[in-house]
């Protein structure tokens, strides 16, 4: 490592202990040592010391431990005119800052300034790592960009982030440059920030930056398996797994070199639009670590060429720009051209499947009003009718490329829709319609992205759209027929119906021994892959992560065991998971990576079970909190008494069906009973119980915090549970 920088960066590492010791000074002076500490909502402490030192800090006391160990790594002050040829000292130097710059942030939450305020967001929360960790795994998230400093100007901010967006980057900022923040100069740039745009402005001081940090070395934690202070394999980890940089505009200080010295420990390099020495390959990265005086224009291309990132953009012919980061944006009323649907109009969308000959590939035709001649705030009926054709094409397909159309339309800059079917609610931006937006180019979007996503099994699209009340409501009635048809068809398909399964090993990129085996009556743990979408995979990427499993004689029924289930999931696991069973949480039960939507655990002393989901960050009466819980459960281990699962699952016949099934379920957040109780009453019905009843007889956190309340409360119910065998 360059002199220069090696002698900057432990520079800056014992100013960032020197302010995390003052900071704490003042923390136990106004607190006290026994003072609680922690980032809001999560089971990892504060990450990067829990994740690289297996220290659990959750005091004031804690962290004067943590002092201790920063200055064992500081190494002595070097010489810039003396030639190091090791990384070494540098990156201990690293390690100290990012550990420093923790108990700074931490301290904040204690005495302030709030790290949450204003435009600024502070650590991410469990919820968050979960929720967006899932982008990571299934690639709709490259990477992320850690930007400190400022760039010269709003527009260059503003270029700099599209250009990120538009590539499906996280873009994590802090620090400043002259009093000034990239994350402010956006805001002034008209740009929405936020996780739901993925411009993530974390803090204004650099030692926020570490919450970039802390980021990755939780990714690692909570999805590969790797355990807290095996700092060499989280290292690794995030150097193979985790495409990340950090891109340094405008002076860098030696706060900064320290803080990018820890984040070239990660194996993340960095990229300066200033001339600083750069350094070359020598081990930790395979790359160059610190590449300098980029210009403005071509910084972005030049982080992703460095860290070697992948990244495939959409071309969709439409005026506005194209890409994942875009879904989450918002279109408030004020800002809104035009609106379809969402209770206030008629509004719909179906995908048919036709034949070749009916088809015109490219063909978007309007029926009915366009943008042009409506004024603002106008509200119009709609119906997007997108009709297929494809030799591998089947009609089993049908709803899952229909069920995308929420995903590829929300992805045009400007352009908002939500739900499906017949209650789809859909949004024009005034910018976007400013900028040469028209109706028909929701079905230029539809027809690039179905070939795009599905051209293995897709052949031509047309898209027919229409924004005239009675043709509207005339087509309808024909579509609401078609959905009506497919529940019928959904409902009639179980395990025994079908002879095959279908794998899902996409969560393996961060969870290396978890297999889902996804079945008619049990979707994937995410809740994004049903067994339908599992075969439309299949079809669409033979050698894919969806792999078909013929199911092979019965191994035990009951438990929801078969031959070649269990074979499959031997070799998919590496040998690590021996046998799995479809339907019992207590006797080998699935594994978890850590995308589930619900946990369901068992609660012993009341003979039945608590399923809680990710919305839910309170207490349960397991003891645990969801955040915790998932530490638990996830990694891609099998935990007799735990699994992950979607909520989809909850109301499946086959739901712990070894154990009894639904009747176990003995607590869940009053949300979740809320947001399932049509199908668990339905399920409950069939089952023979009186369904209204059964629900009113399951707790919640409004009646029971604590298992022993649960206890009480079911009790008084006469929860079904109560009378049921033993679970063991
Ligand atoms: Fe991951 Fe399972 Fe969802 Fe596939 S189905 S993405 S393996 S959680
Ligand atoms: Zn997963």
């Amino acid at each position: 490592m360059s002199r220069i920088i090696a002698s900057a960066a432990i520079r800056g590492a014992y100013d960032l202990a020197n302010e995390a010791r003052e900071m704490l000074a003042k923390v136990i002076e106004e607190k006290g040592k026994d003072c609680p500490v922690e980032f809001p909502n999560t089971a990892y402490c504060l990450p990067v010391i829990y994740s690289m030192l297996g220290i659990e800090v959750s005091t004031v006391a804690d962290m004067e431990t943590v002092l201790v160990e920063i200055d064992g790594l500081l190494p002595p002050h070097v010489d810039e005119n003396v030639w190091t040829p090791y990384l070494g000292p540098a990156l201990d130097a690293g390690m100290a800052a990012l550990f420093a710059e923790e108990i700074i942030e931490a301290c904040k939450y204690l005495v302030g300034p709030d790290p949450v305020s204003g435009i600024w967001l502070g650590a991410a929360d469990d919820l968050i790592l979960r929720e967006r960790g899932i982008q990571f795994v299934d690639g709709s998230a490259p990477g992320f960009a850690a930007i400190v400093g400022a760039a010269p100007d709003v527009q260059t901010a503003v270029d700099i982030a599209l250009k990120c967006q538009e590539r499906s980057l996280y873009v994590f900022m802090a620090g400043e440059t002259n009093g000034t923040t990239m994350s402010e100069q956006l805001v002034e740039g008209g740009i929405q920030l936020g996780w739901e745009t993925r411009l993530v402005p974390f803090g204004k001081d650099i030692t926020a930056a570490v919450y970039a940090l802390g980021f990755a070395a939780r990714a690692a934690l909570s999805f590969g398996g790797v355990q807290c202070g095996d700092f060499h394999r989280n290292l690794i980890y995030n150097k193979d797994r985790v495409f990340a940089f950090v891109m340094a505009l405008g002076e860098v200080t030696d706060r900064w070199y320290a803080t990018a010295a820890g984040a070239i420990n990660f194996g993340f390099p960095v990229i300066a639009d200033t001339d600083i020495p750069e350094i070359l390959p020598t081990g930790v990265c395979t790359y160059e670590h610190v590449v300098s005086n980029i210009p403005h224009e071509s910084i972005v291309e030049k982080c992703i060429e460095v860290r070697g990132l992948k990244i495939k953009i959409s071309e969709i012919d439409i005026p506005v720009a194209y890409s994942p980061a875009f879904e989450g944006e918002r279109i408030r009323k004020d800002e809104m051209y035009v609106e379809f649907g969402g209770q206030r109009t008629p509004a719909f969308e179906l995908l048919k499947m036709l034949d070749n000959s009916e088809v015109e590939d490219g063909k978007v035709e309007v029926f009915g009003p366009e943008v042009d001649s409506v004024e603002v705030g106008a509200k119009l009926p709609l119906a997007i009718v997108a009709e297929v054709s494809g030799r591998k094409m089947q009609s089993d397909f049908e709803p899952v490329l229909e069920r995308q159309f929420h995903t590829f339309i929300n992805e045009a800059s400007g352009i908002w829709h939500m739900g499906q079917r017949d209650i789809i609610w859909v949004r024009l931006g005034i910018e976007a319609v400013k900028a040469g937006f028209k109706i028909a180019h929701l079905g230029t979007i539809l027809h690039g992205m179905l070939h795009d996503q599905y051209s293995a099994i897709v052949d031509k699209v047309q898209v027919k759209i229409y924004t005239g009340e009675e043709e509207v409501l005339k087509l309808r009635e024909e579509a609401l027929a078609i959905y009506t048809a497919r529940n019928a068809r959904l409902a009639d398909m179980t395990d025994e119906s079908v002879d095959t399964f279908y794998s899902c090993t996409l969560c393996q990129s961060f969870a290396p021994t978890h297999v889902c085996v996804i079945t008619p009556e049990r979707s994937g743990l995410c809740g994004a892959y049903t067994w339908l979408d599992g075969r439309a995979a299949f079809e669409i990427t033979p050698t894919g992560p969806n792999q078909p499993i013929s199911k092979g004689a019965p191994v035990d029924n009951k438990l929801g065991q078969w031959e070649k289930v269990n074979e499959f999931i031997n070799s998919a696991s590496q040998g690590k998971i021996e046998k799995m069973s479809a339907y019992s949480m207590i006797e080998d039960p699935m594994t978890s990576c850590g995308c589930f939507e619900c946990i369901s655990a068992l609660l012993p002393s009341t003979n039945g079970i608590m399923i809680v989901g990710r919305e839910f960050a309170d207490m349960t009466p397991c003891g645990m909190k969801f955040s915790t819980l998932a530490g638990t459960v996830g990694g891609g281990n099998q935990v007799p008494g735990f699994i992950g699962h979607s909520k989809y699952y909850i109301a499946s016949k086959k739901f712990i069906s070894a154990e009894g099934g639904i009747q176990r379920i003995v607590w869940m957040p009053a949300a979740l009973k809320e947001e399932i109780k049509d199908e668990l009453i339905a399920k409950a019905n069939e089952m023979g119980l009186d369904g209204e009843k059964f629900v009113t007889q399951i707790a919640d956190e409004t009646n029971a915090v604590t298992e022993e309340e649960v206890v009480e409360v079911i009790s008084a119910n006469g929860h079904p549970a109560m009378t049921m065998d033993s679970m063991f």
